[in-house]
């Protein structure tokens, strides 16, 4: 059997990055990394290793491609290319997981612990009256229990918080209430004294939090939104800030990115705004998830981590 074409679809200067890890990342998985290339004649390539930001769009001409192997966990603008027929994987890093835990469990303590007060009302007054509570007094509901979602659930519930959750379908994690599908909605939400949000962007998680869902949230509550910007109906978001609804929300990710600078929410006083950095893939640890699934595909195993292309995640 002749060696895999294996094709590195992602921004050009993703190479630098990706190369070496990626050759380590094979021979350590037993596969040949003399067809890792750049650049190949679409017939010839067996795996694209992709970032759906690359040039490649239009899977056509790949007429012997066995899978596409995404760099990134969210698959939302490659998901319904009707020109990709063959298996497609999404990532599942144990380094983007990490980043994604330590992001998450950092804006909650900041927000539990009321941390903005001491950082930005230094003006010489001694107030000692108020002690931070204990997170085993904080409600905290993580909204998808996933890959991400759920290694930031059980390390909020190892710092001691009162961790609940939400998924589409039933779950059992140690410590974590799960509460699933349309019929769990609203006890997630009734608890969420703090929501982070970590869902899939797909038809059915559009404005997900809207004026109505909003409303059922504890009075003063914050959302963390590391998953994607279409989960939140922004007017109404703006809306729940206003009348103090909302208390605070932390978004990472926006329907437009990179963010307008004219988008109130730059302005807002009770919103943070980060630029879509609350992790990313990591290459060492990502190639050894690419090149075990080129190992699989090549010995005829199934691939790990695919998507269900109807469910869009
Ligand atoms: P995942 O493993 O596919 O998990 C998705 C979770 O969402 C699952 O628990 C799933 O439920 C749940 N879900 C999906 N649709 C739902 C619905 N309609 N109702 C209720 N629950 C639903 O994804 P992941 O790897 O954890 O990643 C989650 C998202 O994080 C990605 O899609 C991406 O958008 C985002 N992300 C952001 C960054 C960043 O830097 N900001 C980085 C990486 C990823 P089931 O378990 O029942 O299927």
């Amino acid at each position: 059997m002749s060696d895999p074409v294996i094709l590195f679809a992602a921004r050009p200067e993703r190479w630098a990055t990706y190369e070496a890890p990626l050759r380590t990342a094979l021979a350590k998985a037993g596969v040949s990394d003399s067809g890792l290339v750049l650049q190949a004649a679409p017939e010839t390539v067996d795996y694209i290793v992709y970032a759906p930001n690359s040039e490649v769009q239009d899977f056509t001409p790949y007429t012997r491609l066995k899978a596409v192997l995404n760099l990134w966990a969210g698959v939302e603008q490659v998901v319904g290319n009707e020109t990709l027929r063959v298996p497609l994987a999404r990532m599942v890093d144990s380094g983007l997981t990490d980043g994604m835990v330590e992001w998450c469990v950092g804006h909650v303590l900041r927000h539990h612990l009321g941390m903005d007060v001491h950082i930005h009302g230094q003006d010489g007054i001694w107030r000692n009256g108020e002690v931070p509570p204990l997170a085993r007094d904080r409600n905290v509901v993580v909204f998808g229990l996933g890959a991400l979602g759920r290694a930031v659930a059980e390390a909020l519930v190892g710092l001691g918080f009162n961790v609940s959750g939400w998924a589409r379908s039933e779950k059992r994690i140690d410590g974590v209430s799960c509460f699933a599908g349309d019929d769990g909605l609203a006890a997630a939400l009734e608890r969420a004294e703090i929501a982070v949000l970590l869902l899939p962007d797909t038809p059915a998680t559009t404005d997900l939090f809207h004026a109505e869902t909003l409303a059922q949230m504890p009075h003063g509550a914050v959302i963390v939104n590391p998953g994607r910007g279409p989960l939140i109906d922004d007017t109404a978001l703006l809306a729940a800030l206003h009348t103090g609804k909302i208390g605070h929300a932390t978004l990472d990710v926006f329907r437009v990115e990179p963010l307008p600078a004219d988008d109130p929410f730059w302005a807002h006083p009770n919103v943070t705004v980060t630029p879509h950095i609350a992790s990313e893939t990591r290459a060492d640890t990502a190639s050894e998830v690419i090149a075990e699934n080129i190992r699989r595909g090549e010995a005829g195993e199934p691939f790990l981590h695919l998507v269900d292309r109807e469910a869009g995640y």
